[in-house]
């Protein structure tokens, strides 16, 4: 048993956890789209130059790179369908997700007023992330970015190749690295590891504007939103100051506040006292105090929190051996926190959540 407050808390943190692990998922498949249309990006960028002589090949590198711009760009334009595809579906579950959340932890009988999907997602994807060095731009607008940095890369190791004389062979493993270290050491994992990134980002983004547009649709109940940081060895300086401020709904510094952000946005609900109810404060089933005297403490870590869950919970967001590690303190919380051997699809995440609800008597 525990309150809203209490429960609200516990529940945040565990489907953040969740969420990344749905980021997993969107990570792999989307990757995966990359690396399939790389490898044909490849093999006609090496036959553009098999096809040219060593002087004809630096007098004519645009025109040879023709055919790579292209399928490199229409790769770039595949992904963003794709993740397109991936944020809309996630935007609606996160929009209902938000609405059972609100009921689980108000009143009985309060109504909860639901979003129109359509117009949160478009909002969100036209919004800017607040993260560059350069200042802001939407996600397809970052995205376009990573590809047009990837040609230029992709010419520029051409070039430097041709003015080595270097053989063919050797200048497209520069791009697309070694087998021995699957693939790390090439130009292409820059890339890929950007793309991560950016894929990462845009679901915490995404997540973030729908989960304030559901608390700006009712208003009425809320007091606010508390800023929480997944504290750990990774948090940065920023994140890890702003961690148990409190801000209106829709306003303030709305995570995620840097790319590969990890934190979230906690629902603060008014009391019952101040929605003009007099009852004593809802008792939420099925949830677990977060600390020792029931209240959140501000400074409250993922693993000071995950300590503190039943074996099943820590079992849930770990797996079993790495939860009984966990216990044994044989593995460091860091390792894990965002977890990249779990991956999770919506319809798991749904689930996941909806066995939640269960527990709270819902
Ligand atoms: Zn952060």
């Amino acid at each position: 048993m525990a309150t809203a407050e209490d429960w609200l808390a516990w529940e945040a943190i565990r489907h953040q956890v969740a969420l990344a692990q749905y980021s997993n998922g969107v990570v792999y498949r989307i990757i995966k789209l990359l690396n399939t249309s790389d490898t044909r990006l490849l093999s006609e960028l090496e036959m553009a130059l098999q096809g040219a002589g060593s002087l004809e090949r630096i007098e004519r590198l645009e025109s040879l790179l023709y055919a790579v711009r292209a399928t490199n760009t229409a790769a770039f334009e595949q992904v963003g369908r794709e993740l397109a595809q991936e944020l809309q579906a996630l935007v609606q579950y996160e929009a209902a997700y938000q609405a059972q959340v609100l009921t689980a932890a108000s009143p009985v009988g309060t109504h909860i007023a639901t979003v129109n999907v359509h117009q949160v997602y478009a909002a969100a994807y036209a919004q800017p992330f607040r993260i560059t060095k350069d200042g802001a731009a939407p996600v397809a607008q970052l995205l376009n970015g990573v590809s047009e940095d990837r040609i230029k890369l992709i010419r520029q190791a051409i070039s430097l190749g041709m003015v080595e004389g270097e053989p063919i062979a050797k200048m497209v493993q520069r791009i697309r690295g070694t087998r021995a270290t699957n693939y790390a050491d090439g130009l292409m994992d820059n890339t890929r590891r950007h793309v991560e990134t950016l894929l990462r980002t845009s679901v915490n983004h995404m997540a973030n504007v729908a989960q304030q547009s559901s608390l700006e649709a009712n208003e009425d109940i809320m007091a606010g939103w508390e800023f929480t940081a997944t504290l750990d060895g990774r948090t940065t300086l920023t994140c890890a100051s702003l961690n148990g401020k409190r801000f209106p709904v829709g306003k303030g510094p709305i995570p995620p506040r840097h790319f590969n952000c990890r934190s979230y946005a906690k629902p603060v609900l008014k009391t019952y006292r101040e929605m003009g109810i007099d009852l004593p404060e809802v008792v939420v089933k099925g949830g677990t105090r977060a600390s020792k005297d029931g209240q959140v403490a501000a400074d409250l870590t993922f693993s000071d929190w995950l300590r503190g869950q039943p074996q099943d919970v820590q079992k849930q967001i770990l797996g079993a051996t790495r939860a009984k590690l966990f216990r044994a303190n044989q593995i460091d919380v860091d390792r894990f926190t965002n977890n990249k051997g779990v991956v999770l699809s919506l319809d798991q995440l749904r689930k996941k959540d909806s066995e939640i609800f269960k527990r709270a008597g819902l």
